[in-house]
């Protein structure tokens, strides 16, 4: 199964995308992860995406795309991925397609998660992220077993810089722009499932499980 999660940056995605890798076996594609490790690992490609998330802006499509369509012909994607964050403009969408066509294939699934801005902004700044492994918590709705320490490998934690009030504000503005136009890409192509993202962690997941496998 191939699958695409949409959704403002805070809606939950990355927590459903997860889950989704998980119960089907497929690896879990974060473009946000992706830059974040080249950020920690001092690349040329972290450099240059740092620019553009600190400031709450997309990293170019050109810096972007090339290394999705790398990670989703490694052999563990063979049978499907979830990508996290990606796409987040039309023409990345565009290329992801046309990508897939080349090897007579097409995404199934575009499972949008809706939750209203003020929400956002609230989990936003409750959220807390381990810089180390990755691992992402919210201070009311996810808290880590010993405050302000990651349950997995017991690195502080801390609020990303992309995470900062005014930076979401932006991320937000960014996201109505050029990511909102997807739903009625995906629309048009009759692969769009929306899943009210207001509702608890695993009430969303079961209406998405639902949805999929319905
Ligand atoms: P995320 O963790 O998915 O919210 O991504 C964090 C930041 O990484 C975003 O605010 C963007 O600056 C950048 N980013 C992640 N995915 C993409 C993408 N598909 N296109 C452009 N920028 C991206």
């Amino acid at each position: 199964m191939k699958i695409i999660m949409l959704g403002a940056p805070g809606a939950g995605k990355g927590t459903q995308a997860k889950k989704i890798a998980e119960k089907y076996s497929i690896p879990h594609i974060s473009t946000g992860d992706i830059f974040r490790a080249n950020i920690k690992n001092g690349t040329e490609l972290g450099k240059k995406a740092k620019e553009y998330m600190d400031k709450g802006e997309l990293v170019p499509d050109e810096l972007t795309c090339d290394l999705v369509m790398d990670r989703i012909s490694e052999d563990d994607a063979k049978n499907g991925f979830v990508l996290d964050g990606f796409p987040r403009t039309i023409p990345q969408a565009e290329a992801l397609d046309a990508a897939l066509e080349k090897i007579s294939q097409s995404m199934d699934v575009a499972i949008d998660v809706e939750v209203d801005d003020d929400s956002i902004v609230k989990r936003m700044s409750g959220r807390r992220a381990c810089l180390k492994c990755g691992a992402t918590y919210h201070i009311v709705s996810i808290p880590p077993k010993k405050e302000g320490i990651c349950d997995n490998c017991g690195e502080a934690l801390v609020l990303r810089d992309d995470d900062q009030p005014e930076t979401v504000l932006n991320r937000l503005r960014v996201y109505h722009n050029q990511t909102q136009p997807l739903i009625d890409y995906y629309s048009r192509k009759g692969i769009l499932c929306s899943v009210d993202g207001m509702e608890s962690m695993e009430t969303v997941f079961n209406s998405i499980i639902a949805q999929l496998e319905g």
